[in-house]
């Protein structure tokens, strides 16, 4: 056994629990030294989200804090990943480095370069996903495009297990390393964020899971689709609200599957294991879009459908802020985007309408939208967000075509048909009665304080199918 350290780097996987690539490392019966590095680039990047980089501080601060039960601590270093791991394997005599698999294109070329370049052993985990990249292609070989496909092939696949760790049995680094009693001050970056933060760590994780687990997944079928207004302080009726978790790893996927899988062994009630299923098929559509952005790289920046790249997108500023700000004068679409700037969070019914009004109504480019959810979702995540823009854009695989656009009216009576969703987002419509909630234009009263429609509904959509059909030819 050797008592040279190996470096455990956590990167989307901010939990002790569950986490396989850190049961690999306290397996090996080395010492392990735990580490996260905070990369500047990041910070200057056009997606740097004050929001979520708080939820993850919050999130490290919560693993220090189980690590610190364990004797040790979590050390964080600010920096070039390679030049910080180049110096740590210098500083302690480290000779392996362990890590769980992180699919995206900027993440891939940083650990290839890392792992070339670093010059000990390494040993790189799947833990991110049920069913990695390579495990799950077509019978010749080509990756899935289209989803319905791709979700029959996953189902069939065994899932792992969730792993069980002994952490009496881990011998983690003393703190010669990490003595700083607040590791986080050291990180430089400390952002105020614009919205409440839900808290962050695996214990309250697990307590959204098993909430959502013993109540709201028996009727998720219907319930997936509702507008919940927080799902992190609602007694939540809607979807899990689990996305931040899963985002940074707070939880893992088989954490979920199998919690909901355990659930449906014992449900013996039709609807309800129908429930169960729907939602392991939203865990299979988060899954979808990492396989896609694994094989088509190409996405990050952009359309999958090359026939769109002609598409004439406006340039319309001063109507992207009034989008973004809740100012278009559709009362679905305003208190959505009002719910993203107050919570950093939208249900997924929310984010398909203001994508497709943003993307069709005002036919300004997806690219726009996608990165301003970026800037504010607490859940923010490169494949899932470029997945669901595309999809509603419908420039993407497996889009929606392009000439289903979403009518905002429509959406709004089926959705939120008592207007429970728009009054919490929009005070200033309170007082109007639910049915000139969804449009408000048609009360004869000029006391409005409410701007009136950007666009007319019929106008604009005639606008996007030509546009989108000119593309095409
Ligand atoms: C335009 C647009 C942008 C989006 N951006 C993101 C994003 O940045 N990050 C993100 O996690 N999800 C994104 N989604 C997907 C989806 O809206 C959220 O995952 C979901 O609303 C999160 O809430 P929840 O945890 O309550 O979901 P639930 O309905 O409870 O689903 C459980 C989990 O399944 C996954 N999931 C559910 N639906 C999808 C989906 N359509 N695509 C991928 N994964 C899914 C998520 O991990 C989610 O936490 C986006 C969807 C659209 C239409």
């Amino acid at each position: 056994m050797s008592n040279s350290p190996i470096i455990f780097w956590f990167r989307r996987d901010l939990r002790l629990d569950d986490n396989l690539g850190l049961y690999m490392a306290i397996r090996s019966r080395q010492p392990v030294l735990p580490i996260f590095i905070i990369d500047p680039r990041l910070e200057r990047g056009p997606w740097f989200s004050r929001n979520r980089t708080a939820f993850m501080l919050t999130a490290l601060a919560a693993l220090d804090a189980r690590l610190r039960q364990l004797n040790s601590a979590l050390l964080i270093r600010r920096g070039d990943p390679l030049e910080v791991l180049t110096a740590l394997v210098s500083e302690t005599g480290a000779n392996a480095l362990y890590f769980n698999r992180d699919y995206t294109p900027f993440a891939r070329k940083r650990d290839e370069a890392v792992v070339r370049q670093l010059g000990i052993a390494f040993r790189i985990v799947d833990d991110n996903l049920l069913v990695p990249p390579e495990k799950l292609r077509k019978d010749d070989g080509a990756p899935f495009k289209v989803f319905t496909p791709f979700h029959r092939r996953w189902n069939m696949l065994t899932k792992p297990k969730i792993r069980e760790l002994d952490f009496r049995a881990a011998r983690f680094l003393p703190h010669a390393h990490t003595s700083s009693p607040e590791p986080l001050a050291r990180a430089r970056l400390q952002p105020q964020p614009h919205v409440p933060l839900p808290p962050a760590d695996e214990h309250s994780a697990r307590e959204q899971l098993s909430r959502f687990i013993a109540k709201s997944i028996s009727h998720y079928a219907e319930s997936r689709n509702s507008l919940v207004i927080d799902p992190f302080v609602d007694d939540n009726a809607g979807p899990s609200g689990l996305s931040p978790y899963l985002r940074f790893g707070i939880l893992s996927p088989r954490q979920v599957y199998w919690n909901a899988r355990d659930r449906y062994a014992e449900a013996s009630d039709e609807p309800v294991r129908q429930s169960i299923e729907a939602f392991c098929r939203q865990l299979a559509w988060r899954e979808f879009f990492v396989h896609i952005m694994f094989h088509f790289p190409h996405v990050r920046r952009g359309n999958f459908r090359p026939e769109f790249d002609n598409l004439a997108w406006r340039d319309a500023p001063a109507e992207l802020t009034a989008w973004q700000e809740g100012r278009t004068g559709y009362p679905i679409v305003d208190a959505a985007m009002r719910q993203l700037n107050a919570i950093g969070w939208m249900p997924n019914r929310a984010r398909m309408i203001t994508a497709s009004f943003l993307s069709k109504h005002l036919l300004i480019d997806w690219r726009a939208g996608e990165a301003y959810f970026m800037r504010c979702l607490l859940d923010g995540d490169p494949a899932a967000n470029n997945g669901g823009w595309q999809w509603t854009a419908g420039t993407g695989t497996d889009a929606q075509p392009f000439f289903r656009i979403f009518n905002p009216i429509l959406q709004s009576r089926r959705y939120d048909n008592d207007g429970r969703y728009i009054q919490h987002w929009l005070p200033e419509l309170r007082h109007l009665p639910a049915s000139h909630l969804h449009q408000p234009w048609t009360l004869k009263s000029t006391q409005l304080e409410y701007p009136p429609p950007i666009i007319d509904h019929r106008a604009a959509r005639e606008r996007a199918l030509a546009a989108f059909q000119a593309a095409r030819a």
